[in-house]
């Protein structure tokens, strides 16, 4: 037999150096499943529906190839998993990422679930992401990946049926590239078919800034049940992404002290506390912490046990695990991230007594002042920032209080106390639908 006259590439490197000792500790999909169990458990679910809230209702995944800009295809494995859409259209973000798995996608999409549940806005949970390095992209690439990969799952989309979002290394640029190709497809502007866009063609004023607003406003409310107050509270920020970067700055601004603050190249530490604004600029022209000469550099993962009154986990999944939580100072964690906790860490830090803002309620205020953004689409009648700020703030507070009722009626953690009200209000949908057959 003769050569083949084109050759394979060689495969690339190994993108997930841990994958052989991925621990079931690791696994998000099991850190979701064990709390969703312990909370269908104490609401005395009723099997049938025990069964078909563990499952996702559909699972996506695609190829998508891409030309690069060296003349040579590459193919890209994209996944968008839609868990349940019983209370209103599948909503969740995209990420593109090298860790992307098929069972980190099914986790937040059931994560998206619960979180659209427990604030009560009429959306179910999706996630989607492709296994990419968006780093290595040239801006040509990354658009070229948006659209294929949307083009891939656009039978799902839809302002009624899957709404996405930004996630991990998406942004509003990307949203616009999402709207266009789906309009493109549709033959005519369907703005609501993704938030978190640019303001300029639809987007939501204070949506960028919702996420890390949603978290400030949650961890005012917890110190408060702990007598203390943002103003003087020393906070350390993992994460310097979307979410971390405000929720330090809006905290900032309350009169916390920031003391710490990290990101994939370095941590800072200054007791006195960080100029946020800084930071900020900083950060904007570097596109790094690292090298910022106003503060100490330390170990990254020293971020997380520094001596603080509030620790924000705003970047990734499984970061607080068994093996740090017990060495954790903080107070108060305010999750800004997705799963920042696994569930083997959860026992000891309520041994601890540390109060954890679960992530379902900590980083809902993105979700939400997207449900406004749908909502001004939809109506063509777009808001003040004042009343989505108002807006918001109203829900987030509602919800913690929610929490907190919960909390002290069944006498359960925080995290627990947000999946039963989650689960139970997902439930009750099914129930009163009935199952189509
Ligand atoms: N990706 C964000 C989240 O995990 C926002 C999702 C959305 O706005 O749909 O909550």
């Amino acid at each position: 037999m003769s050569e083949p006259a084109i050759k394979p590439p060689s495969p690339p490197a190994i993108i997930r150096p841990d994958k052989d000792t991925f621990l079931a500790e690791e696994n998000p999909f099991e850190a979701m499943m064990e709390r969703f169990d312990h909370a269908a458990q104490l609401l005395n679910l009723d099997p049938g529906l025990y069964k078909v809230l563990r499952n996702p209702e559909k699972q996506i995944i695609v190829s998508v190839p891409v030309l690069r800009d060296s003349g040579e295809l590459e193919v890209y494995t994209g996944y968008r998993v839609l868990y349940n859409t019983s209370r209103g259209p599948a909503k969740g973000g995209i990420r593109f990422d090298l860790n992307v798995t098929l069972e980190e996608v099914k986790a937040l999409a059931a994560w998206m679930t619960w979180k659209c549940a427990l604030v009560n806005i009429p959306f179910g949970g999706s996630k989607g992401g492709v296994v990419c390095d968006p780093s290595t992209m040239s801006m040509g690439e990354l658009e070229r990946v948006t659209r294929r990969y949307t083009a891939s799952i656009i039978e799902t989309l839809g302002p009624d049926s899957d709404v996405p979002a930004p996630d991990v290394n998406t942004n509003e640029r990307v949203m616009a590239w999402i709207m266009d190709t789906y309009s493109m497809h549709h033959r005519h502007l369907v703005t609501s078919v993704v938030t978190g866009k640019p303001v300029e063609m639809g987007g939501s004023l204070g949506r960028r800034e919702a996420t890390g607003r949603g978290c400030m406003i949650v961890t005012r409310e917890a110190l408060g049940k702990l007598g203390m107050s943002l103003k003087g509270a020393r906070v350390a920020v993992q994460g310097f992404g979307n979410v971390g970067s405000i929720a330090a700055d809006l905290m900032a601004k309350e009169g916390a002290v920031i003391v710490g603050v990290s990101d994939k190249s370095g941590a800072l530490y200054s007791a006195k506390g960080l100029d946020v604004p800084d930071l900020l600029k900083w950060v904007r022209e570097h596109r790094q912490l690292a090298g910022y000469p106003q503060a100490d550099a330390i170990a990254k993962d020293q971020l997380l046990t520094v001596e603080c009154d509030v620790l924000v986990p705003a970047a990734t999944e499984n970061v607080i695990t068994r093996k740090n939580a017990p060495q954790i100072k903080a107070k108060v964690i305010c999750e800004g991230a997705n799963g920042p906790t696994t569930a083997a860490a959860d026992e000891i830090l309520e041994k601890k007594g540390i109060f954890v803002i679960p992530d379902i309620l900590a980083n809902a205020g993105g979700v939400t002042v997207s449900y406004f953004e749908w909502v001004q689409d939809r109506g063509g009648y777009f808001w003040d920032e004042d009343t989505v700020n108002r807006r918001l703030e109203s829900i987030m507070t509602r919800s913690f209080h929610e929490m907190m009722a919960m909390v002290e009626k069944h006498k359960v953690s925080t995290r627990i106390a947000c999946y039963m009200l989650a689960v139970e209000r997902v439930a009750a949908m099914h129930r009163l639908r009935g199952m189509y057959a």
